[in-house]
């Protein structure tokens, strides 16, 4: 939906709920002029001759009040609180934007935003003031979803990445390729232009030579996709082994220093229990199955068979054993997982007179395949340092550094990518088997368009409405 731009329009910006302080935000021509005929400044200036980022005291109306409150009978507030003007084109919107800091009620802030849209403004859709600082320039789109991601961020890690997208390292690198090949396009079109005259604007290898540069370069762009969706998006992690290994105790080991967001799902011991966690970084959905065994009991056969799902479901599976009790012999629970699947093999109960023959546990973990075996004790809290290392170094490697490079943490990106490296791989082939010119600027053309849609240089109505349908009003 295209929504008019020379609307101002006004959203609360501040979480729901009761608050200390809630934010009324206004954006648009008219903005200064609607604040300011809902508040009167303490020290008696008009709205229209503040200094711009400056915090006024100020006292807020809910009916428009005219001229200096002294002439008149003197309206009565429904609150006090400070007004800062931010004028255009230096603000998030690059338009006059007011910003009206009341006291952090819902009744207040709902009854200025009526009183507001009964004075002219229009109620923000999600999205529309980044979607303004988008259409006027102030972000690309990259930067805009990194404004979401900011917002949005489950760990520091992800914060991180969203901050350097925020500040333009994605942007920054694509515009450099953009630029590469505007200046390849430009060669091949004049060659198309000048075939009649005997001038060479660019040799065949050196196109090819340059194409191939910018397919890896976009390749490993694309790479880092992996390791961004896993601190985007975290990944799940569940705790298989027989009943009383410690499972639950371990889950509320990692939980009691690592909780990121708390989503207790209720049930009961016998049931899946899940939480999420911040590991090294990493959001962790963390399960903790009930104990897989032969049981007739038909509560505990609905928890083995959740707990069987889970575990299909998994990326990464926390094999737990009783390390003072001899190995058992059915492991059979994990056998059939998939390939993309992880597997730690966790020792637990180091505190006690190991039981576990060094010889079994080595061929247990060949078996599995398991990525290494970590000693911890759940009860005294030792090694669960080593078990966040294994768990981030299984999940991630131990090569990536959050934060050296532009990171793409977006599928939306991604595909982007993707499409402009097939257009440029197309591009090379027209090249190598010497297809005219005109193939191969549609192709370098494809590979432009493709990389414009990602930093929305190039980008359709519907692309728009998706990216900025996510984000919250006021934002
Ligand atoms: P689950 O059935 O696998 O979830 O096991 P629990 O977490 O309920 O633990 C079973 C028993 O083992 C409880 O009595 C725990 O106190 C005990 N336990 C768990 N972890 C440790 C540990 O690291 N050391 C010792 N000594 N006991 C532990």
């Amino acid at each position: 939906m295209n929504l008019p731009m020379e609307d101002a329009i006004c959203a609360i910006a501040t979480p729901c709920g009761e608050g200390g302080i809630g934010i009324i935000r206004i954006s648009g021509d008219k903005a200064i002029e609607i604040a300011s005929a809902h508040t009167r400044l303490r020290s008696g200036r008009s709205l229209f001759d503040v200094t711009s980022h400056t915090l006024y005291q100020a006292d807020i109306f809910e009916r428009p009040v005219e001229g200096p409150v002294e002439a008149g009978p003197s309206p009565i507030s429904i609150d006090q609180g400070l007004v800062v003007v931010m004028r255009a084109p230096h603000s998030y919107t690059a338009e006059d934007v007011v910003e009206i800091h009341c006291h952090g009620g819902p009744i207040i802030l709902h009854a200025l935003c009526e009183a507001l849209v009964a004075s002219g403004v229009r109620l923000a859709q999600p999205g529309e003031f980044t979607k303004r600082a988008f259409l006027n320039g102030k972000l690309d789109l990259a930067q805009a979803e990194a404004v979401l991601e900011t917002i949005r961020a489950k760990t520091t890690v992800g914060l991180r990445l969203a901050q350097e997208q925020l500040r333009g390292s994605l942007s920054k690198k694509l515009d450099g390729v953009r630029e590469r090949l505007i200046r390849l396009l430009a060669h091949v079109e004049a060659a198309i232009d000048f075939a009649e005259e005997d001038i060479s604007f660019i040799a065949r290898e050196e196109l090819l030579e340059a194409l191939t540069a910018l397919v890896c370069e976009l390749s490993r762009l694309a790479d880092t996709y992996r390791e961004g969706r896993i601190f985007r998006e975290g990944q799940t992690a569940v705790i298989v082994g027989r009943p009383n290994v410690g499972k639950s105790s371990l889950l509320n080991a990692l939980l009691r220093t690592d909780r990121a967001i708390v989503t207790p799902v209720p049930g009961t011991t016998r049931d899946v229990l899940e939480e999420t966690l911040n590991i090294r970084g990493i959001p962790i959905r963390l399960l903790d199955t009930a104990g897989i065994h032969e049981t007739t009991d038909v509560v505990e056969q609905e928890g083995i068979r959740r707990s069987r799902t889970a575990i299909e479901h998994a990326d990464l599976l926390l094999v737990l054993l009783d390390g003072s009790a001899p190995l058992p012999c059915d492991q059979e629970q994990i056998a059939s997982r998939h390939q993309a699947q992880k597997l730690l093999l966790v020792i637990n109960k180091t505190d006690l007179p190991t039981r576990l023959s060094f010889e079994a546990l080595s061929d247990l973990s060949q078996r599995m395949a398991a990525e290494s075996i970590v000693q911890i004790s759940a009860k005294t809290g030792d090694g669960l340092d080593r078990l966040r290392d294994a768990i981030r170094n299984t999940l991630i490697g131990t090569d990536f550094e959050p934060g050296d490079t532009a990171v793409l943490t977006m599928l939306r990106h991604r595909t982007a990518l993707l499409k402009a490296i097939e257009a440029l791989n197309k591009a090379r082939e027209s090249v190598g088997s010497q297809l005219s010119g005109e193939f191969v600027a549609l192709d370098l053309r494809g590979a432009l368009d493709a990389l414009g849609e990602l930093t929305g240089a190039t980008t359709t109505d519907d692309i728009l409405e998706r990216v900025f349908s996510e984000f919250c009003i006021g934002k």
